[in-house]
């Protein structure tokens, strides 16, 4: 198994290499090929990431990933959104489950959810104009891609509550039609039990209610929102992992971003990273990846925590923390 290892810029140079010291404290085969891309290697070199770095990771099995800082300047071409089309990463799975002791925004830990947004069309289709006067952006639905993001939500709704929401605007925006239509086909031919709701009131009711909600299936700008969003149910960006899944290639990221109000700190909470990884050992078919949500829980029970859950822990500490137990129980297996 070939693992490529980007950390990028900003806090994703502090959190890959504890999330890689957890991985290595399975002793997998696991060959590591690092990639250094992102916004610092584009100042420096004029380049963020080539076609001779797109090769490596098409090599590769599997991409675990930090952060990459998006400029918004005409000539920098996010990373982020090159990869996830070469590589058709079309299913972006966030888990929004809370972890035990520490409280979201709400107050309320009775909620496990998992948000399945569509990663290649939608208004991160590339396809824009930008002028003095008028700049647009066009939104793509496609039957094939609202299918094949509405089968993957399904699988996992089966291995799940068998339950399914669909989120949408399509009384508004007349492409989501298309999207809520083979939704609702898909789920039915697939026997999941289905609702739809209106982006605007999801976003209310996740708020109130995130206990109602199982698999959430949706397009790729309301899942990149409700997902930030939800971070803040379980009580930090921190704290939220996500997998991008192909036909072909897996790629495991953080759903924070490269976060420079704290770069350099040492202060960034690891976790998410490492239940990156968790979710990368899950893909991989490893059945002893449970370990790490019980040594996060040890961890934080012990308050071995950073700064954004309130104490004063720094990244290192958390992931060093973190490996050393699963290395010490997977000793004792
Ligand atoms: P980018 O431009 O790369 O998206 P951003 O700052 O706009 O960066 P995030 O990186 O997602 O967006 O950060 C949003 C907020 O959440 C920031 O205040 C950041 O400090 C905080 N944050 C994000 N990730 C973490 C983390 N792992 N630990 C602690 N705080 C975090």
């Amino acid at each position: 198994m070939k693992l490529a290892v980007i950390e990028g810029d900003g806090i994703g140079r502090e959190v890959i290499p504890e999330a890689v010291k957890v991985l290595d404290a399975f002793g997998l085969d696991i060959e590591k090929v690092p990639l250094e891309l992102g916004y610092a290697r584009w100042e420096k070199t004029g380049t963020a990431m080539s076609g001779k770095d797109l090769k490596t990771i098409k090599r590769c099995d599997a991409v675990l990933f930090g952060a990459i800082t998006t400029v918004p300047d005409p000539n920098y071409k996010s990373v982020l959104l090159t990869i996830r089309k070469e590589l058709n990463l079309y299913a972006n799975i966030r888990p929004i489950k809370p972890l035990p002791g520490v409280i979201g925004i709400t107050g309320r830990s009775d909620f496990n959810l998992v948000i399945v947004r569509e990663n290649t069309e939608g208004l991160y289709s590339g396809i824009e104009e930008v002028g003095p006067d008028i700049s647009w952006t066009k939104r793509i639905i496609t039957r094939k891609g609202s299918e094949r993001i509405a089968a993957c939500a399904c699988k996992l709704a089966k291995k799940r509550k068998n339950k399914l929401t669909i989120v949408h605007k399509s009384n508004v925006l007349k492409s989501d039609k298309l999207f809520l239509d083979v939704c609702r086909q898909t789920a039915s031919a697939h026997g999941i039990d289905y609702s739809d709701m209106l982006v605007d009131s999801m976003a209310y009711s996740l708020m109130m209610h995130p206990e109602k909600y199982d698999v959430i299936v949706t397009t790729n700008l309301f899942g990149d929102i409700l997902s930030d969003m939800c971070a803040a149910l379980v009580g930090s960006l921190g704290l939220v992992p996500s997998a991008n899944i192909g036909e072909k290639y897996a790629f495991f990221e953080p759903v924070h971003g490269s976060a420079p109000d704290i770069a350099g700190k040492g202060i960034a909470n690891p976790i998410a990273t490492i239940l990156c990884v968790k979710m990368l050992l899950e893909w991989m078919g490893e059945t002893r990846s449970q370990v790490i949500d019980d040594a996060i829980a040890e961890v934080l029970q012990k308050k071995i925590i950073t700064p954004d859950l309130g104490a004063k822990s720094s990244t290192i500490e958390v992931g060093n923390a973190v490996a050393e137990y699963v290395k010490n129980s997977l000793m004792q297996e």
